[in-house]
This record gives structure tokens, C-alpha cells and sequence, in this order.
């Protein structure tokens, strides 16, 4: 379970600030997506509350607890990328397992959690097959299966669908949704630019405008009251 602030995020690279102060509370178990133009700062948002950028101000806290200076894999956060590079040479099953050797778990939890992300994801006849021998949807529920054997506090999504084509990216859709239901206590935030995967998965959006928050609702609020031409033409309303 994990409430998630954010205070007053800024964040510059070098003289160029990119993130000019985002204040948003997410609740335990919600999922947010995050929608906006690209380079409007999503991915430098997501990549700061994982650690893997450093904030210039501000604090992010989980569960009451400042994280700013907690390492990466202390923070009990799990990211899915866009591109998902998957252990060549790994079958499924090591490739979900690899993390959890790094980290010293047991041989039997590892299996425990494997067998259990693979159930999720419907991966267990695939276990022992290579990267190779899977189509690109499957690839990609790999990738989503090392984000749940590490049993994150948080998961971050950073448009885990958009290399894959109209008819995967649907199929894929309905994954995360069950997802979602799988894993309830679990905060979860998604990145995309497609308007059906926000209004169809979240329980609130944010939309994100040049390094700013435009508006934050649930899909029906944002598409009845947009606060703007901007977040209406965002959200398809008509208005
Ligand atoms: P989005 O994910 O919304 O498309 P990004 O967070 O990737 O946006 O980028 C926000 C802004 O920060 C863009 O202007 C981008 O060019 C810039 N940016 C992103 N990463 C870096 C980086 N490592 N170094 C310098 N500028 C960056
Ligand atoms: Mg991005």
C-alpha cells in the first residue's frame, strides 16, 4: 500500500527547467495516467519518482516517508519501459528471475514470484521459451512480469504500448486492466498519448502542458468540465 506525494517537483537539465513545480497526491491503490504533448516532462517526471533522475526541488514521499535520497531499488518502485530489452539468451522464466537472483532471494520465492507474475500475465507455457520464439506482445508482458516479481509499492508505466501495432496495443490494454485488478494495492501511473487507454484505465487523469500541470480529474470529469480548450482538445470532449 502506498499514498504518493509529490511537492513541488522541479527539475532543470542543465539551465533548462523542465519541471516547474508539480504538486499532485496520488492515493494508495489508484491509477493515474499521465497524458500530455511529447516533451511536455512525463518521462522526466516518472524517471524522478523512480530515482533515476536526480529533482533540483522539491519532495517526493511515500507513504509519509521523504525518498529523495533513497537509492533506486530501495524505494520499492517498478518502471515498464517503452523499449523492454529482454536477456537475449534468457529464457522467460530467467528472465523474470534475474533481479531477484541479484537481489538474493531464495530459489523458492524466485519461483513463487515467477510462477505467480507468469499467472497474471498468462505467460506459463511460455516460461522456458526465448525472447526469439514470442510475438512482440508477449515480449512485452515479459518486461511487465520483471516489473511484478520485484512486488513494487509503486509501478510506473512509460508508454509500455506504443511500439506495439493497433491490434496488439488493444489485446495489451486489456493485460493492464486486469492488471490493475490483480494487483489492487498497488499505486500504479501510465504514461500515454492514447486518449482511449487514459479514459479506459484510469481511475484519474493529469494532463501535463510544458512542464505543467493542466488538470487532474477522473475521465468523466475532464470530459464533461475540460478547464481549457487544451485539456478539451487533450481528452477528445467535445466542446
Ligand atoms: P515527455 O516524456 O513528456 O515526452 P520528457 O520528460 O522526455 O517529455 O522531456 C521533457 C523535456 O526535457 C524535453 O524538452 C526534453 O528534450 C528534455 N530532456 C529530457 N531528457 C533530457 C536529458 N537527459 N537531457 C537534456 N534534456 C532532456
Ligand atoms: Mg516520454
Amino acid at each position: 500500500m502506498a499514498d504518493l506525494s509529490l511537492r513541488s517537483i522541479r527539475k532543470s537539465y542543465a539551465n533548462l527547467e523542465v519541471l516547474h513545480g508539480i504538486d499532485l497526491d496520488i492515493r494508495s491503490g489508484e491509477f493515474i495516467v499521465f497524458v500530455g504533448p511529447s516533451g511536455c516532462g512525463k518521462s522526466t517526471l516518472l524517471r524522478s519518482i523512480a530515482g533515476l533522475e536526480t529533482i533540483t526541488s522539491g519532495d517526493l514521499i511515500i507513504d509519509g516517508e521523504r525518498i529523495n535520497n533513497v537509492a533506486p531499488s530501495k524505494r520499492g518502485i517498478s518502471m515498464v519501459f517503452q523499449s523492454y530489452a529482454l536477456y537475449p539468451h534468457m529464457t522467460v522464466f530467467e528472465n523474470m528471475a534475474f533481479g531477484l537472483r541479484i537481489a538474493g532471494l531464495s530459489k523458492a520465492e524466485i519461483d513463487k514470484r515467477v510462477r505467480n507474475a507468469a499467472a497474471i500475465l498468462q505467460l506459463e507455457n511460455y516460461l522456458q521459451r526465448l525472447p526469439k520464439a514470442l510475438s512482440g506482445g508477449q515480449r512485452q508482458r515479459v518486461a511487465i512480469g520483471r516489473a511484478i516479481v520485484r512486488d513494487p509499492r509503486v509501478f510506473l508505466f512509460d508508454e509500455p504500448l506504443s511500439n506495439l501495432d493497433a491490434a496488439l496495443r488493444v489485446a495489451t490494454r486489456i493485460e493492464i486492466a486486469k492488471l490493475k485488478q490483480s494487483m489492487p494495492e498497488v499505486t500504479m501511473i501510465y504514461v500515454t498519448h492514447d486518449q482511449v487507454e487514459a479514459m479506459t484505465l484510469a481511475d484519474r487523469i493529469v494532463v501535463f502542458k510544458d512542464g505543467y500541470i493542466e488538470q487532474v480529474g477522473t475521465p468523466i470529469e475532464l470530459y464533461k468540465n475540460p478547464a481549457n480548450l487544451f485539456v478539451a482538445q487533450f481528452i477528445g470532449s467535445p466542446s
